[in-house]
């Protein structure tokens, strides 16, 4: 069931985003390589996800697998939520769900759906793509893969923040910024930023001149430990 005056069919938008990221069981070839030994993204001391507002409308009335997040859920590193809570963008709540043991796949927010990607907007404003999120390249197994992430995942992704970006320019206004912040990182760290285009190819784009190659995933570097 829907928020009544929602823009957006959450039950619809998550059943066209449901594809797989890759053919193989991704959380199986990171969980080893976190202490914790859950899927880093699954884990609550690794990552904290976020739903818009009216997404938790719609979730906390059809499952019980998420609650707003309180900074105690993470045993080994409580924290006080206010600092997290005041960077987070206006429409997004934090949540935390009942972990990777008690995932209802169906039931997953769109940022676990989206992980470990954001869409990437141009400087001109055009989303054109699916950005890495580089600050899990060290954990992330996928980010070493990007070979691996299906066409239908991809195709997904695009239709879905297509439609998102539609009913809300806030969004779309929050990823070019977050988009900028990434241009700013690979320049600092002299590296191009790989895009998995919404045209079907992956090309490495200039942070600088934003001027994109087409590659073969051959040329895309692998992080450590994967
Ligand atoms: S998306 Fe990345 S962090 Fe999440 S389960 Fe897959 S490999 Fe692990
Ligand atoms: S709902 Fe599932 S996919 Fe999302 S963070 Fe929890 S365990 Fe991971």
């Amino acid at each position: 069931m829907n928020k009544p005056g929602s823009p957006i069919d959450f039950r619809s938008l998550y059943d066209n985003f449901s594809a797989s990221t890759t053919p193989v069981d991704c959380g199986l070839m990171c969980a080893p390589h976190n202490p914790n030994g859950k899927p880093f993204c699954c884990d609550i001391c690794h990552a904290v996800p976020v739903a818009y507002k009216p997404e938790w409308d719609y979730l906390k009335i059809n499952t019980k697998l998420w609650h707003i997040w309180q900074g105690d859920e993470c045993l080994d590193d409580p924290c006080d939520p206010t600092e997290l809570m005041e960077q987070t963008p206006e429409h997004l709540y934090l949540l935390t769900c009942k972990g990777p043991a008690l995932c209802e796949r169906d039931n997953r927010t769109t940022s676990c759906r989206q992980f470990p990607f954001f869409p990437y907007i141009t400087s001109d404003h055009c989303f054109i793509g699916l950005a890495c999120d580089w600050e899990f390249e060290s954990k992330c197994w996928v980010l070493s893969h990007l070979d691996q992430v299906t066409d239908d995942y991809r195709k997904e992704f695009i239709q879905t923040y297509d439609e998102l970006f539609s009913f809300w320019s806030e969004d779309f206004d929050n990823y070019a910024q977050l988009s900028e912040e990434t241009r700013e990182h690979y320049a600092t760290i002299k590296q191009r930023i790989p895009i998995l285009h919404r045209n079907g190819n992956t090309y490495l784009v200039s942070p600088k001149t934003e001027r994109m190659r087409k590659i073969d995933f051959g040329c895309l570097k692998q992080h450590p430990p994967y």
